[in-house]
């Protein structure tokens, strides 16, 4: 299957924060994919911008010993790498003072595209957006997009909407979710919303529950001090898994634009159940396989704070009554994996004996490590000797249905893409932010009050026994988590 590359306009895009990790792990490579996919264009610009004194030139061979490191393909491409490093160009800010604004503003171009990337800390979102504005740099169809962490809770993530708010209208405001770029995502709608097969088994009536897990095997070391500070429900919960969990429970929406779908995932926050402390399991990773604990790592020898969380949501709508979603994400765990799995009931009549050992049917639609999607069916074991059942995975592993050699793009390939081209569809809007916050923060409140040190668990397990507990206690269980 070819992929068709539709290219975006030209545009000027500027990168904050362009020497730092983010930049050049991710955002550089992701727009030189782009550049040699076809899809932007010769004449488009990309300008870092950081507090590092260097001359373009160092820049460009900053990018591109980046790329050297992340996208070694970008060598066997020199025509496509000398056009991208041609496109790039630099200059120093320190975006809390006054200087350097009226040069960036003498480098934009007029009428066409205009992007402000903050690939910087979130205490500087404020400031980048304020000069931005102050200097009419930001002209009103320029975008400006910002990552996580989107606040700390509901009152300061109030506080930067408003600040992004007073310099840009919502519709020029990009909160970036990076799973939300994720093909398999994306195709969780195509699944639902193009094809006849699975809307109508969509609910209580057809669906037992839903589990969605994001393992990862890294602990916090280098990141210490911020996660410290936050938490795995604050740093996984509240952003990533509660956009996935949107997307899976949702409406379908009456069009697939951007205020349609995210008017449908707000309802659904909307209508989540508080959650219930007694409902929730915190985990904290002790030393193990030769490697310290989280709190070797932590600001604080003595910290309360999460490297794991199971909880169990619910949602009261017509479609979600009775089906519970179980969330858990955690660090040091057995295996880097993410997914979302759709369990269906059991038929309601066995006729073959067999069937009460037989797992029901599920959805499993994988994040990472391969992106895909996998249907587990029950079917006739081959050859004479009785009926007996088996249980087959339907596979979809996308780089294979695709044709080998497909590149499924990066998730900032995409949304920088979308970026460009002003559709906000799976960016969060700020109301999206705030309800998401004003659910978690009860919860956050009732962990302080009650003061319980999360379960320590091992290294390279599935984390706390009563995570697993979680789900024994209503007849179920999780799936392993493998990679
Ligand atoms: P980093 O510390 O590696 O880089 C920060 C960049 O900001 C550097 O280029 C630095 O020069 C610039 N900067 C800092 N202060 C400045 C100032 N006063 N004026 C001008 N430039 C200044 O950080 P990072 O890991 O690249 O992360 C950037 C942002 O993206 C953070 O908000 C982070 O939470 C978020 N984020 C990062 C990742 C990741 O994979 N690194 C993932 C998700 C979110």
């Amino acid at each position: 299957m070819v992929s068709r590359v539709i290219p975006v306009d030209v545009f000027d895009l500027v990168i904050f924060g362009a020497t730092g990790d983010l930049a050049r792990r991710k955002l550089l490579p992701a727009l030189f994919r782009r550049m040699r996919d076809g899809q932007m264009p010769g004449e488009s610009r990309i300008i870092g911008v950081a507090r590092r004194d260097m001359e373009a030139d160092e820049f460009r061979n900053f990018v591109r010993d980046a790329l050297e490191e992340f996208e070694p393909e970008a060598a066997e491409a020199p025509d496509v790498l000398k056009a991208f490093l041609g496109a790039l160009d630099y200059l120093v800010v320190d975006v809390r003072g006054d200087a350097g604004w009226e040069a960036l503003k003498a480098m934009l171009r007029p009428d066409i595209v205009r992007a402000f990337y903050l690939s910087v800390g979130p205490s500087l979102f404020g400031e980048i957006a304020t000069r931005l504005k102050k200097h009419a740099i930001a002209i009103p169809e320029s975008r400006i997009v910002v990552e996580k962490p989107l606040g700390h809770d509901l009152a300061s993530a109030k506080a930067l909407n408003a600040r992004l708010g007073a310099c840009f209208d919502e519709h020029q405001i990009y909160r970036i979710d990076h799973y939300l770029g994720k093909e398999t995502v994306q195709n969780l709608m195509a699944i639902r919303f193009a094809n006849a097969l699975f809307e109508p088994l969509w609910n209580g009536q057809y669906v037992d529950h839903v589990q969605i897990t994001v393992a990862e095997r890294i602990g916090v070391e280098g990141r210490g001090g911020y996660y410290d500070k936050s938490g795995a429900l604050r740093d996984m919960v509240q952003n990533h898994m509660m956009q996935l969990l949107c997307l899976t429970a949702m409406e379908p929406p009456a069009k697939f634009n951007a205020d349609f779908v995210r008017d449908e995932k707000l309802k659904v926050i909307r209508a989540l159940v508080p959650a219930n402390p007694q409902s929730t399991v915190r985990g904290q990773y002790r030393a193990g396989d030769g490697e310290g604990g989280y709190l070797d790592h932590a600001e604080n020898p003595d910290s309360n704070t999460e490297s794991f969380i199971a909880l169990k949501v619910e949602i009261e709508s017509w479609r979600w009554a009775g089906v519970p979603f179980y969330l858990r994400t955690g660090k040091r765990l057995r295996a880097r994996m993410s997914e979302i799995v759709v369990v269906f009931k059991k038929p309601p009549h066995a006729i073959f004996p067999e069937m009460a050992q037989q797992g029901s049917n599920e959805l499993v639609i994988r994040l990472q490590p391969d992106e895909g999607i996998t249907l587990n069916m029950t079917i006739k074991e081959p050859g004479p000797g009785g009926m007996r059942l088996t249980e087959v995975p339907l596979d979809m592993s996308f780089a294979e249905a695709l044709g080998a050699g497909h590149h499924v793009p990066d998730a900032y390939e995409r949304l920088i893409m979308d970026v460009i081209r002003g559709d906000q569809t799976l960016f969060m809007r700020g109301d999206e932010l705030e309800e998401a916050w004003a659910w978690i923060d009860p919860l956050v409140a009732a962990w302080e009050e009650n003061g319980a040190r999360p379960k320590p668990y091992d290294t390279g397990s599935s984390g706390p026994e009563d995570a697993l507990a979680l789900l024994h206690k209503d007849g179920r269980k999780w799936r392993e988590i493998e990679s």
